[in-house]
């Protein structure tokens, strides 16, 4: 009998052949494009735990995690469910509501903030915390460091690591030179460096912004004592210091990377930033910090801020329902897991005889190539490694089902999800990708 068959399920290459005519570059992210391992990015269809299922059916475990926000898996149950609570109450009501404030206090009782503020980004998160430096120091400079990403907001984009790393731009166009010129770049990890800046230019920096632990030019663990040096330099000099914690909060540990850092070295940062895991997967960020500094902001003080989205309640109850199942156990997962996905990536590459460094920042890691040397300290180092042994590795793992960041300047992510049948998966795939590194 005829039967009416269905449209062949489109394929990977003929969605992005059809996304190219009406989206630029056929992304809405420049880091989604396979810009730097080449090839055709993977339209993805669904999520389930730690796995992803593109257009064509095929399945990888996915070590993206969204970029950090699936702490728990993709799907976990406990948030689709209070996301589909949440959407049949309605969508967005452009009023207060009652979880905005729950999840502000929820994020106050894990680190020493005492006013958040919600924004739907990381870029508006930090855009926001150096309109409040600015406003509350009275100066007009920022010092951020090379290869730190802290969203696209025009003064922050001067060597920005990540998209633009992997790009090669050397910061943006359409960015003017009065912005760039109120943002100095010191190097990562230079104490030396940032004296010199706060020598010559003390009495006009508003802030220091820093990555508590950088992870957009892949990982770069803070040295011993630098974060501490952070603080005890903007303090001596009257300046703000800024701590993104967009990626590393409530995922590098239960406390983020300050967790590992500010507080058992007893110190705490005037604003910070978080995005990613508090949203669990909606769009939501936030600033936060000391209520003098806060209390700046629209409607108390004279620095302005707003968003139609800002609070959404769908966004809310996502990031409550996240941060609510993000217990001990599951960071005690997450943490074991990541140690055992480098445990399987090191014996790989050592047996593929691959030349390599592990940088680490709790339980977030990257790899870098031709690094084993001294590692990867800062963004001159980062960019030197042998960044083309990435993209046949990456492409290997890909095609043994596993769903690695298309590109080296960036983290690996594990969520509580990631099981034992995932990291076999992973198992099996990496002595393949690990001879094609060693091959290229
Ligand atoms: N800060 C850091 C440290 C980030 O990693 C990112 C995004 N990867 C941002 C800020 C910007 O966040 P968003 O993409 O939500 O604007």
């Amino acid at each position: 009998a005829e039967s009416t068959t269905p449209a062949a399920p489109a394929t990977n290459a003929a969605l992005y052949e059809a996304a190219r005519s009406v989206i630029p570059g056929g992304v809405n992210s420049p880091v989604r494009a396979f810009g730097s391992v080449g090839g055709d990015p993977v339209s993805m269809v669904r999520a389930a735990g730690p796995y992803l299922t593109d257009a064509e059916g095929r399945e990888y475990v996915d070590l993206v995690c969204s970029w950090g926000p699936m702490l728990l898996g993709h799907n976990h149950p406990a948030v689709v469910d209070a996301v589909h609570r949440a959407v049949d109450a309605g969508l967005s009501f452009g009023t207060s509501t009652p979880d905005e404030y729950r999840l502000a206090e929820l994020i106050a009782g894990r680190v020493p903030v005492e006013r958040v503020r919600m924004v739907s980004t990381g870029t508006e998160a930090t855009m926001t915390a150096i309109r409040l430096a600015r406003g509350a120091t009275e100066r007009h400079l920022i010092v951020k460091f090379a290869g730190c990403y802290h969203g696209h907001s025009d003064g922050l984009l001067a060597a920005a690591g990540s998209g633009v790393a992997t790009q090669s731009l050397p910061g943006s166009a359409g960015v003017t030179e009065a912005q760039a010129a109120e943002t100095l770049v010191v190097d990562y990890n230079d104490r030396a460096a940032l004296e010199e800046v706060f020598a010559a230019r003390g009495s006009e920096i508003a802030a220091v912004i820093t990555e508590a632990a950088p992870c957009n030019m892949g990982v770069v663990t803070p040295d011993p004592g630098f974060n501490r040096f952070l603080r005890e330099i903007t303090a001596r000099h009257g300046a703000l210091l800024i701590w993104d914690e967009v990626l590393t909060g409530f995922r590098a540990s239960d406390t983020g990377y300050w967790g590992l850092s500010g507080r058992p070295e007893g110190w705490t940062p005037d604003l910070w930033t978080f995005g990613k895991v508090i949203g669990g997967g909606m769009p939501t960020a936030a600033v936060a910090g000391r209520a003098e500094v806060m209390d700046l902001l629209a409607p108390l003080g004279p620095v302005y801020q707003a968003g139609t989205l800002s609070g959404n309640p769908v966004a809310m109850a996502a990031g409550l329902a996240t941060l609510q199942n993000a217990t001990g156990e599951v960071y005690d997962t997450i943490t074991r897991r990541s140690q055992q996905l480098e445990e399987l990536l090191v014996g790989s590459l050592t047996e593929a005889g691959v030349d390599h460094s592990i940088q680490r920042a709790g339980t977030l890691f990257s790899v870098a190539f031709g690094t084993s040397a001294n590692g990867v300290h800062d963004y001159a180092e980062a960019q030197a490694q042998e960044t083309f042994r990435y993209a046949p590795f990456f492409h290997a793992m890909l095609q043994h089902g596993v769903y690695l960041p298309p590109s080296v300047f960036e983290a690996w992510f594990v969520s509580a999800a990631h099981g034992d049948a995932a990291m076999d998966r992973i198992a099996e795939a990496l002595p393949h990708a690990a001879r094609a590194a060693a091959a290229a």
